[in-house]
């Protein structure tokens, strides 16, 4: 007889259990992260005049070309800004551009900001801002779940579509249901003199193990994940990249913006975008991308939540090069540095740079402090307000009603003690209780 803990450790072949159970958790998931959306769409940035202070009721302000950061009533205002500090501001990447999908200031009203700032770097010109794709319950994602939750109906009849041995075996070898997928929300920009445009690589992006955790990031790994190990200063580390998806066979990665503006699915593709499945992205001066990227860093135990995940973490890479408008790119991806083997050697041959960005662990911290110490529901009135606390506890309750339908679903199949097994250790436990009841 096999205990509980090794049986979560080591699913058994079941039936569609595991299917089932990975759907559920996605529309849960899907749920949450609908609330996410609509607070931030709501939230649209109010500018004003970053030398006196006047608000753009008299019409939009002009912005500075380069950062995009500081706005101004006129070129006065803009010129003695510019004396005074906005030339070292400018130059320094203070502040990221001013747009409503990366608000790393919190508004008046509110303790933190909706985007929290957990790693940042600036180099010869171009600089990257790193926050979360955070659900409002901190969980990390797992491969079940769509990247974008609007497209959730249509993978999960992928991931049922023959629904035999072929889906079960993906989702063992690839450790599908684990919540493993840390979610990063990028802003990398070009505020280089130069004339030519820069190229980013998204799909080369990487995060690198803390020492400490390299071998409890590496416990989560699969077959066909993304990650080279290697010694650092005698130390062993963990250099991941961008998570793979075993059903579509993409990364988990998309362009969520560029230059402010949301990319639609069914709109024709902005010119900046090079190639949307490896996030190749074109940047002039003064223009900038936000990324969404995934990373395998939980191991769906001592890893699953933002905070863990991030705490294993020391750094973000993202590698970028000059481009001349005529090579290949995907030939210039080819000898970039990477988190394992960074470029130091100038006379070396490799045309890229590399971004390291170091994780503020005492950020992160501090910004989950309140679910660390007090749980969700505390995390979520700090961070959220009551309201949407309320919203919260609402998303909770339907989660039952789906919860409880499936668990019909499944007692009819008769997989319910594996099922209950696996609630439980997914902290639903009240669910477990109740289908237990019934048996
Ligand atoms: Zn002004
Ligand atoms: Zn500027």
């Amino acid at each position: 007889m096999q205990s509980s803990q090794s049986r979560y450790r080591n699913p058994q072949p079941t039936s569609r259990a595991d299917i089932f159970e990975a759907t559920a958790g996605a529309g849960i998931a899907s749920i949450r992260r609908t609330l996410n959306k609509q607070k931030e769409e709501k939230r649209m940035a109010k500018t004003h005049c970053t030398f006196c202070g006047k608000d753009d009721n008299d019409g939009p302000l002009k912005s500075c070309s380069r950062c995009k950061a500081a706005h101004y009533c006129d070129h006065t205002c803009q010129l003695s800004d510019f004396k005074a500090r906005h030339k070292r501001q400018c130059a320094n990447f203070v502040h990221p551009p001013t747009t409503s999908a990366f608000l790393t200031k919190p508004r008046a009203s509110e303790r933190y900001p909706l985007h929290p700032l957990f790693a940042h770097w600036h180099e010869d010109g171009v600089g990257c801002w790193v926050t979360i794709e955070g659900r409002i319950d901190c969980e990390l994602q797992s491969l079940a779940e769509s990247l974008d939750p609007t497209e959730l109906r249509d993978r999960q009849k992928r991931m049922m579509a023959g629904g035999g041995a072929a889906s079960r075996q993906t989702i063992r070898t690839h450790k599908v249901t684990a919540r493993s997928l840390l979610g990063l929300r990028v802003l990398v920009q070009n505020r280089r003199k130069e004339k030519n445009p820069i190229l980013v690589f998204g799909s080369h992006a990487q995060v690198l193990s803390q020492p400490m955790q390299t071998s409890a990031v590496q416990r989560g790994t699969a077959e066909g994940d993304n990650l080279v190990k290697f010694m650092r200063d005698g130390v062993p580390s963990a250099a991941i990249g961008v998570a793979n998806d075993p059903w579509d066979k993409v990364h988990r990665l998309g362009i969520s913006y560029i230059n402010g503006v949301e990319v639609k699915k069914d709109a024709p593709l902005p010119d900046n975008i090079k190639n949307a499945n490896e996030a190749t992205i074109l940047l002039n001066t003064g223009e900038y991308a936000i990324l969404h990227l995934q990373f395998r860093v939980g191991d769906g135990n001592t890893i699953s939540k933002d905070w863990e995940a991030l705490g294993a973490l020391e750094a973000f890479f993202l590698p970028w090069a000059p481009w001349d408008g005529t090579s290949a790119p995907a030939a210039l991806a080819g000898s970039f540095p990477t988190a394992q083997a960074p470029a130091s050697d100038a006379s070396s041959t490799t045309h890229g740079r590399l971004l390291r960005a170091p994780f503020d662990q005492p950020g992160v911290d501090e910004y989950f402090a309140d679910f660390i110490e007090h749980g969700e529901e505390a995390y979520t009135r700090s961070h959220y307000g009551d309201a949407r606390a309320n919203m919260s506890r609402v998303a909770d309750e339907s989660m039952a009603v789906m919860g409880e339908r499936l668990l019909a679903q499944v007692a009819q199949a008769g997989n319910t003690d594996v099922l209950i097994q696996r609630l439980r250790d997914s902290g639903m436990g009240e669910l477990a209780d109740k289908l237990a009841s019934r048996q």
